[in-house]
């Protein structure tokens, strides 16, 4: 069965643009895909590392949870990300967002991704994909964080070659 999932992209390591391109390209070996425009946007956590690219992808998949979950955890591990501190620096960041309507909480997954509704680098690449997002019957374009976005478009294009 085909499921709509929603994919967050960040990273602040390495030639970022070119890693998350090359991530959307792999992300579309696993079905197909639309993707968000690129953002800048400051470091969470941390503030001595430097500015993050964010992107989201929406993946219209057959994969279950976790093994999507193994895929992004292999493109991370092909990116060269090594985890050096919480939050900290790293070469690709690949949070499964969405996973249709499904709540998942187990040991290596919790879905929604904990952070989507207080992140902006999150919230602004998913309303790219789909406008009148919702979670647990909020939209996600009323939240009010979004009035004050720290992030701002890098490239509204076609950045990934997709
Ligand atoms: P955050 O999750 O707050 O954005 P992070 O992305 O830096 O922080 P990671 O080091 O990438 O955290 O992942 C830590 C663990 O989070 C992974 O081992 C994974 O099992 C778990 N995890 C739980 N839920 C998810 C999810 N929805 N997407 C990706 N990883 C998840
Ligand atoms: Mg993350
Ligand atoms: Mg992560």
């Amino acid at each position: 069965m085909m499921t709509v999932t929603y994919i967050g992209l960040g990273s602040n390591l390495g030639d970022s643009r070119q890693i998350l391109a090359e991530a959307v390209q792999k992300l579309a070996t696993l079905g197909a895909v639309k993707t968000s425009r690129l953002y800048q946007s400051p470091p969470m956590g941390p503030q001595d590392q430097p500015n993050y690219l964010n992107a989201a992808v929406q993946l219209v998949t057959d994969l279950e949870p976790l093994a999507l979950l193994d895929e992004l955890q292999r493109f991370e591990q092909e990116s060269g990300r090594v985890r050096l501190r919480r939050w900290g620096e790293r070469t690709l960041d690949l949070d499964l967002l969405m996973y249709g309507e499904e709540q998942i909480q187990n040991e290596r997954l919790t879905v929604p991704h904990i952070g989507v509704m207080e992140r902006d680098f999150v919230l602004m690449p998913l309303l790219d994909l789909e406008a009148n997002l919702q979670i647990k019957g909020q939209l996600l374009k009323d939240l009010p964080i979004l009035q004050h976005p720290t992030l701002s478009v890098l490239d509204d294009g076609n950045w990934a070659n997709i």
